[in-house]
């Protein structure tokens, strides 16, 4: 017994100097009082599902990124499925997707019987890459699918451009991108449709839920039938004075509707929205400052053009400069309690997308290496300034005690 505590204690010794008392999760949600009493209000009310803070939350989301038009849903995943559908992605068809991402940016093409043609993202930014879009187009194109990765706005000039001169649908997959901006113009209002997603990590949180937002009036009369069972009032309406009870399904819809729990939330969340930003902001830009210039690091891309939303802070080692890899590394700050996770594990490299679309990893070197090299840190509202100084130390010292 006393051996092994002694054995223990020592080994640890180096990692243990830096070690936190608790555990630093790699993401955490800001819940204030505000969230707790919407949602209270909401529960007092009697209205739980689709009902007034739904309506007011898709007046004032929308109202936000200067889009015209939004649809509440209950999820990003949910919303991008809806969106290729709005755009006129039909069974056969095909919709360009970067490589870099996670499964719902491809997979939502699959369920509509589409392929995903996968492609490979740009160096630094990891979002995808209009030049390997252009040489991706065919005759059966029908979309392409952007990801703001991190919260980094995508090369939207170049893939709008493309996009018009083929006839394509762009729908962005915003997940990360609330609130950013793509020169000066919000995210939400660039491609056709942007779908948002307020999964309990990301920068808006309301547990699990999402937002389509777009200035076309037809995908937004179509995305909202389509969310709730593909049910159309005012086509009865047409015939004469019928009562409320009336509905008419007219296309074959899904239930993917927000509830009025989850929109209260959304609502106080929204309104804390310049709060919440100003904390991933600082967290990044402390971050970066303590690692920049660490040449077995390599800090994430920001922009002085655009604002970036920091859903996440994608640190890359160097592993041709360390004595351990990536794995050990995320072990060392494991030892320092730190929680951390790993963006993204590209679809050529999940077995589904590599055996049923014959992926090959030479035609990704981009996002291989950036995926290879990958650890994001913990960055989210309501993390202290002790909080942000463990984590650097952590990583600072695993880098001093492994340099080659
Ligand atoms: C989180 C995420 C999604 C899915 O969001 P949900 O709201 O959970 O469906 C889609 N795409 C990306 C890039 C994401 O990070």
């Amino acid at each position: 017994m006393d051996g092994d505590h002694q054995a223990h204690s020592t080994a640890g010794n180096l990692t243990q100097r830096r070690r936190r008392e608790s555990f630093l999760p790699f993401a955490r949600p800001s819940v204030t009082d505000a969230e707790i009493n919407e949602v209270v209000d909401t529960l007092r009310s009697g209205w739980l599902s689709v009902g007034p803070k739904t309506k007011q939350f898709e007046k004032e989301f929308p109202a936000a990124v200067n889009a015209t038009y939004g649809v509440a849903v209950n999820s990003a995943t949910s919303g991008l499925q809806l969106a290729l559908e709005a755009v006129g992605v039909r069974p056969g068809d095909e919709v360009i997707v970067p490589d870099y991402s996670f499964t719902a940016t491809a997979m939502v093409a699959v369920h509509l019987g589409a392929r995903p043609v996968v492609v490979d993202v740009s160096p630094r930014t990891c979002n995808i890459d209009p030049a390997a879009i252009e040489r991706a187009i065919t005759p059966r194109t029908k979309a392409i699918v952007t990801v703001d990765i991190a919260g980094l706005a995508a090369d939207f000039d170049p893939i709008m451009e493309l996009a018009r001169a083929h006839g394509l649908g762009v729908v962005d997959d915003a997940a990360h991108a609330f609130p950013a901006t793509y020169k000066g113009r919000m995210i939400g209002s660039i491609a056709d449709i942007t779908s948002f997603s307020f999964y309990a990590t990301k920068t808006l949180a309301v547990g699990d839920g999402g937002m389509l937002t777009t200035d076309n009036q037809d995908y937004a009369k179509r995305m909202a039938k389509m969310a709730m069972h593909g049910m159309d009032r005012d086509a009865w309406n047409r015939y004469g004075a019928h009562g409320s009870w009336q509905y008419e399904i007219t296309a074959p819809g899904y239930k993917f509707n927000m509830s009025d729990i989850s929109a209260a939330m959304g609502l106080a969340q929204l309104a804390r929205r310049d709060w919440l930003l100003s904390q991933r902001q600082w967290i990044a830009a402390r971050y970066t400052e303590a690692f920049s210039g660490i040449a077995e690091l390599e800090t994430p891309p920001d922009s002085t053009r655009d604002q970036h939303a920091w859903h996440l802070y994608m640190l890359r080692i160097h592993p041709e400069r360390l004595r351990i890899d990536r794995a050990t590394f995320i072990e060392r700050l494991g030892d320092a309690n730190i929680g951390v996770s790993v963006h993204f594990i590209p679809f050529h490299l999940h077995s589904y997308y590599r055996d049923t679309f014959g992926l090959r990893a030479e035609d990704y070197p981009v996002a291989t290496d950036a995926y290879e090299r990958e650890i994001s840190l913990p960055i989210f509202p309501g993390m202290t300034q002790e909080d942000v100084d463990d984590v650097i130390g952590a990583v600072l010292d695993i880098v001093e005690s492994n340099r080659r």
